[in-house]
């Protein structure tokens, strides 16, 4: 359809009209995007970012976070968060909070569901042992690479490569590309999917380790914001099992965190009357947390990296994924053969080194496993 067979939806609320009556000065309109790098015509009834969104939850690299490990990996049990289900957690959280500041959740969605796309196989194991193997190349970085993956690697529409996504999706990954660049504003809507990523993973990470029995929610308990939030939990309810207990605990990690990046940014917000996403961007204001919960956070996750992303059953995975990974980037470098003919292809405008580690990051655990048994064990 084009934009006048608008005439055959009669009765359709536009997304622009939807925008209109639902999001604060401060969001990001749609109208106000400033497009592709490929023009494309509008959609009848879907907004860019809407669009955006679809084309990210469409694309095999979203899809493959399934098989891609979060913290634990599959060998530990189906109970953990994958990549796939943390970047849902993700996209549901952002959602609440863009909704109840009035941002614009289309762009919210979108922002959360392309942030961990560049992941490689076992996390940020995985990630650390490419960019060492990329060290002479620039490194590698997995919030570069969904970049790199929508803006070149994906290729399923006619006349362009990549998603062409817009500028406003590709910018905000780009910030978190880049974080400690002090000259990107961000707009209010990625600031909020960074402030997300930290509510999820703070809460999902004590729900795995405790399932999967790595602590004890008496030995967690050693950090204030859980034992004030085991209290507010044991004061609401009596006599819960371990994991009624276990599970309540977290919805009550994720809502006391949201409810304060609520109360700090929603009280800021109404003050501030900001009267445009630009200006807003231009504040010296982040969306996150208090300063109070952020110190909270703050303990945690150190608790979190002590006992946990240090534990040695994680780091006997850990150092067990980065040899293979090693082993396989020496291996095709020696035997390109062995790549896809994409990659093949992609190595002579990219360089060899380059090409396969980007093969290898587009890799889920499995198929790595596989692929490294297969040749290189
Ligand atoms: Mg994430």
């Amino acid at each position: 359809m084009s934009l006048d067979d608008r005439s055959l939806l009669p009765g359709l609320q536009t997304y622009q009209e939807r925008e209109a009556a639902l999001l604060a000065p401060y969001a990001m309109r749609s109208i106000d995007s400033t497009g592709r790098k490929h023009p494309e015509p509008e959609h009848p009834y879907r907004g860019p970012f809407q669009r955006d969104r679809d084309r990210i939850l469409h694309c095999s690299a979203y899809r493959r976070l399934s098989g891609k490990m979060q913290v634990f990996t599959g060998e530990m049990g189906d109970y953990p968060r994958t990549r796939l289900t943390h970047t849902q957690e993700v996209a549901s959280i952002a959602r609440t909070i863009a909704r109840a500041l009035q941002l614009n959740e289309d762009l919210v969605e979108a922002l959360a569901l392309f942030h961990d796309i560049g992941h490689p196989p076992f996390g940020h194991a995985g990630e650390d042992a490419l960019d060492e193997c990329l060290k002479d190349e620039g490194g590698f970085s997995h919030n570069q690479h969904a970049l790199t993956i929508a803006e070149e690697i994906d290729v399923r529409y006619h006349g362009f490569p990549g998603l062409n996504l817009t500028r406003e999706v590709l910018d905000g990954q780009g910030v978190r590309a880049d974080k400690q660049n002090p000259d990107l504003h961000p707009l209010l809507e990625v600031q909020l999917v960074d402030a997300a990523d930290s509510v999820t993973y703070d809460a999902h990470d004590t729900d795995d380790a405790v399932k999967l029995g790595l602590l004890s929610l008496d030995e967690l308990a050693e950090v204030p914001l859980i034992r004030e939030t085991l209290q507010r939990v044991n004061e609401r309810f009596e006599g819960l099992s371990p994991r009624v207990l276990r599970q309540t605990l977290v919805h009550e990690l994720i809502d006391y965190q949201v409810s304060d990046v609520l109360r700090h940014c929603g009280r800021y917000l109404a003050d501030a009357k900001l009267s445009s996403a630009r200006q807003a961007r231009r504040a010296q204001f982040f969306i996150g947390p208090s300063s109070e919960v952020a110190a909270q956070k703050t303990e945690l996750e150190r608790f979190l990296y002590d006992r946990v992303y240090r534990h040695p059953e994680i780091i006997r995975i850990r150092e067990q994924a980065q040899s293979r990974l090693r082993r396989m980037f020496a291996g095709y470098l020696r035997q390109p053969e062995l790549l896809t003919k994409r990659y093949l292809t992609r190595s002579e405008s990219v360089g060899l080194p380059r090409s396969v580690g980007e093969y290898i990051a587009g890799m889920t655990d499995r198929f790595c496993n596989e692929q490294y048994e297969r040749y290189f064990s």
